[in-house]
């Protein structure tokens, strides 16, 4: 706690942004801005601890973490670890929940070599289409409360500012917001350990975030987002276990070409066509299953 201010989270921070910042000036790097406060309105706050003397603790048989300052608390463990604690993370988040993160060196070892490998597209209706032709869903619960929580922020925009109701709304859209983070990174980390475990070489396209952020169509923008963090996890997935994590340039016309004989076909720019038949070779083609073999392929190319 600041004596000051009586404040502590945000001074951690504050000390945090102001130790950067000379850092960044001795550095001799001039561009270095002077540190954002945040906003005064936002309603998210953290502060992080570094492992000290044993200052931070976990007891899996009690549901305790001992954290510096403020020693054993009840809680909710998670996952259990084991490796060397090198900080924690203490954060309330909008509906008035505390989390704790606690970053571990676990000394992972790389996984034993296999052959496998795997190219997908990454797909709106379907979450991923793998070159195998298996098409990985959305979470059906996911995209029901994506919908949910769009109809609840058409509601609080319309209550009026500093009322109950709009009060009690703002909680609903809270909670709900936490509920869909969860169970997207969950769903996100399935399959990225799954992709990973089973592969030896995986390749995808490039997600390109300043073309994300242009795009102001919602179901566009949530898909994107759960893309850029899915590659995320690929590519350091990837580096921890000795696995092979290709990108391949997004210009690569991947969903035009005859995943058989090479042909190009215009005519595919269209998005409405789903399925089509090469002219050269007489393939009968699914779109998407199509453009993955492709992708599968530019990326071994790639790789040679
Ligand atoms: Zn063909």
């Amino acid at each position: 706690m600041c004596r000051n201010c009586k404040q502590f989270h945000r001074c951690l921070n504050l000390d945090e942004a102001y130790q950067n910042f000379f850092r960044r000036l001795k550095d001799g790097k001039v561009k270095a801005g002077f540190p954002k406060f945040k906003s005064r309105h936002s309603n998210k706050f953290s502060y992080k601890s570094n492992f000290t003397n044993n200052n931070i603790e976990v007891d899996y048989e009690e549901n305790k973490i001992k954290l510096p300052k403020l020693k054993w608390i009840d809680s909710k463990v998670h996952r259990e670890f084991s490796g060397e604690i090198k900080s924690a993370t203490i954060s309330k988040n909008p509906s008035g929940r505390y989390f704790v993160s606690i970053l571990v060196d676990e000394g992972i070892k790389e996984l034993p070599k296999i052959d496998k490998e795997i190219g997908f597209d990454l797909g709106l209706s379907e979450f991923i289409i793998e070159n195998s032709g298996n098409k990985v869903p959305n979470p059906k619960n996911l995209i029901k409360n994506e919908r949910k929580l769009a109809k609840l922020q058409r509601q609080l925009a319309k209550k009026q500012k500093g009322s109950n109701n709009r009060n009690k709304i703002r909680i609903k859209v809270a909670r709900l917001h936490e509920k869909i983070t969860d169970t997207r990174k969950d769903f996100l980390h399935k399959l990225s350990s799954q992709i990973i475990n089973e592969n030896q070489v995986i390749v995808s396209e490039d997600i390109n975030i300043s073309g994300m952020l242009k795009n102001h169509k919602l179901a566009k923008a949530i898909s994107d987002v759960s893309w850029f963090e899915f590659t995320r996890q690929l590519e350091y997935k990837a580096y921890w276990y000795g696995r092979t994590y290709i990108k391949i340039d997004r210009f690569y016309p991947s969903s035009q070409i005859c995943a058989i004989c090479g042909t190009k076909n215009i005519e595919l720019k269209n998005l409405k066509i789903r399925e089509w038949t090469c002219e050269n070779c007489g393939s009968h083609h699914d779109r998407d299953i199509n453009a993955s073999r492709n992708i599968l392929k530019e990326g071994k190319r790639m790789l040679a």
